[in-house]
């Protein structure tokens, strides 16, 4: 095999690598569940966002990080993906849009 050939198939490799990690970022950034435990903790947190609740205070990387405010409401998304509970997704949604 030809140097050129080589360098070549590293860069294939370099390229496929930069794909398999764009798409697990989009996978990321498009997570279901983080969308429906930002809808549940709109709904239903009434607490005092400076010193009651650490939502505001926290990123996107606390959803997956247990004991954050973020991660207790996107364990519970899960729980209603994973289990399909559409009644309580859809008294969720209808909650919703009555408060705005
Ligand atoms: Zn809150």
């Amino acid at each position: 095999m030809t140097p050129e050939i080589r360098t070549m198939e590293e860069q294939v490799r370099e390229l496929q690598k930069k794909i398999e990690s764009a798409k697990a970022a989009e996978l990321e950034a498009n997570d279901p569940a983080k969308k429906v435990a930002d809808l549940i903790h709109t709904v239903t947190c009434h607490s005092n966002h400076v010193d009651m609740c650490g939502w505001e205070y926290e990123n996107s990387e606390s959803y997956k990080k247990p004991g954050t405010t973020r991660n207790r409401y996107y364990v519970r998304a899960q729980k209603l993906i994973v289990n399909e509970n559409v009644k309580e997704l859809i008294r969720i949604i209808t909650k919703f849009h009555s408060t705005r």
